[in-house]
């Protein structure tokens, strides 16, 4: 007795075909044609796309940034995922500084039991190495990638909380690539970044408006070259984080053009909103939009379209960390510095990503499941279990209609903030029916926008020290 998927048209990366998938247990059991429906649940996919569920490599849930905690737990954030396709997520435990990686570990694995409601895994934030010459951290390192932690997080930016220097990365390097770990670089010059904003301050320009301007593209370009640059000399495979404007995406092209293993990812704001219309310098409003890497000229949308396209940029990630509008951006009312870092995403993803990038002529709908769903689970370690529709894989399956129009509001969303950084916004395609781990979680068709499955039901996901898929 399983779920058979009929009529519908699998898509995957490598192509697309008209055909029935069978579910049994939690795995896809086969794909092929006139599978006998005799004993199985049928569900009618008839003008519908049958896809792998998407998999969000960058979120922040229940985590602590600037006084505050980020508004959506793992209930509330994987619940949102799901109603928005999304079907795995992978977050990030932050190593505090003078405290170990094991510790963050657990608190991570703490703050998700039984509330995670879709498969998740972690990045580890490296911040300190401990002790002496950092043995003590290196070996934690090899620690995390046999909990199935293969990817480490290293931040350029957050001078005194969160970034480390040169000396320290580059150890993390060496060490990665030893271990076929992949390193996951924030490449923003915290140092120089840190000054402008103390001299805006002190100009009495406070407004949300100069967050952005405080984070020149050109200090996110020449943290791009550093941090590929000293990957390259340590042996190691790097992937640039929320990469947002033309200047970073030179440096990566130009590296990669010379061999580095180099990779990187943009999020779904980076290429549908701009200064100049989001953050024009008008009103306390645009908090909503303060997010590091801040939202940059317009002129970049395009050309990170197109980065998409070539395979210049091989993921789209939501780096989902929301903050409520009315008593979280609050904090920073007079001073941009102390507004929470963050927008709400993970629901938006997929909607986005077709409207614009499909049915906006930028790609296929191949490459739409290789960006959102495939090259995530490839580049992280997981494509044995997740990211295609293919016999032997977790069913997590996202049924898309193409047809569906769909109008975003924070008055209907699953994620816990206040507002939609896409209010108002119609969309045409949205996830039908979303299959996790062979269970019906979601049915926007009969029960728009509702969780159906157990909290808790999420499992946390070992990934394989892999090299990003370079090895
Ligand atoms: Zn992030």
């Amino acid at each position: 007795m399983g779920i058979l998927i009929k009529n519908g048209t699998v898509v995957n990366a490598d192509g697309s075909k008209k055909t029935d998938v069978l579910i049994d247990g939690e795995k896809i059991a086969k794909v092929g044609d006139k599978i006998n429906a005799t004993g199985h649940t049928t569900v009618d996919a008839t003008d519908l796309l049958v896809m792998p569920g998407g998999i969000d490599v960058h979120t922040h849930l229940d985590m602590p940034f600037g006084g505050t905690v980020s508004a959506d737990d793992y209930t509330t954030g994987t619940q949102a995922a799901a109603v928005g396709g999304t079907t795995m997520l992978i977050d990030f435990a932050l190593q505090s500084q003078g405290r170990t990686m094991r510790e963050a570990y657990d608190t991570w694995r703490k703050k998700s039991d039984n509330k995670a409601c879709i498969d998740f895994s972690l990045h580890m934030a490296v911040t300190d190495l401990g002790p002496g010459d950092g043995s003590q951290g290196l070996r934690e390192m090899e620690e995390m990638v046999a909990e199935g932690v293969s990817s480490f997080k290293l931040f350029m930016a957050y001078p005194g909380v969160l970034m480390i220097d040169d000396g320290l990365m580059f150890k993390v390097m060496q060490k990665a690539a030893k271990l076929n770990a992949l390193c996951c670089i924030h490449a923003e010059n915290g140092s120089a970044i840190d000054i402008v904003v103390a001299q805006m301050l002190a100009e009495g320009k406070t407004a949300p408006h100069y967050h952005a301007l405080s984070r020149s593209p050109k200090a996110e370009a020449e943290a791009t070259h550093r941090a590929i640059a000293l990957a390259d000399m340590a042996g190691a495979a790097v992937y640039i984080v929320h990469l947002s404007n033309a200047y970073a995406l030179d440096e990566l092209k130009h590296l990669q053009e010379r061999g580095a293993k180099a990779l990187a990812e943009t999020c779904t704001q980076y290429l549908v909103l701009s200064i100049e219309d989001q953050m024009p310098g008008k009103s306390w409003d645009e908090a909503k939009f303060v997010f590091t890497p801040p939202l940059r000229e317009k002129w970049n949308q395009k050309v990170l379209w197109q980065a998409l396209t070539d395979g210049s940029l091989v993921v789209v990630s939501t780096d989902h960390c929301p903050f409520r509008f009315a008593d979280q951006k609050s904090l920073g009312r007079g001073n941009f510095s102390k507004i929470p870092n963050g927008g709400p995403g993970v629901e938006n993803r997929l909607q986005i990503l077709w409207h614009y990038g499909v049915n906006g002529g930028w790609f296929t709908q191949e490459k739409f499941v290789d960006l959102c769903c495939t090259a995530p689970a490839r580049v992280f370690g997981m494509e044995k279990q997740k990211g295609s529709i293919k016999e032997g894989l977790d069913a997590d399956i996202l049924i898309w209609d193409p047809n569906a129009e769909y109008t975003i509001s924070a008055a209907t969303q699953r994620m816990a903030t206040d507002y939609s950084m896409f209010e108002g916004w119609t969309v045409k395609g949205n996830a039908a029916k979303v299959i996790s781990r062979g269970e019906l979680v979601v049915d926007n068709s009969t029960k728009p926008g509702k969780f159906l499955g157990t909290t808790g039901r999420g499992r946390f996901v070992k990934r394989e020290a892999n090299a990003g898929g370079m090895v």
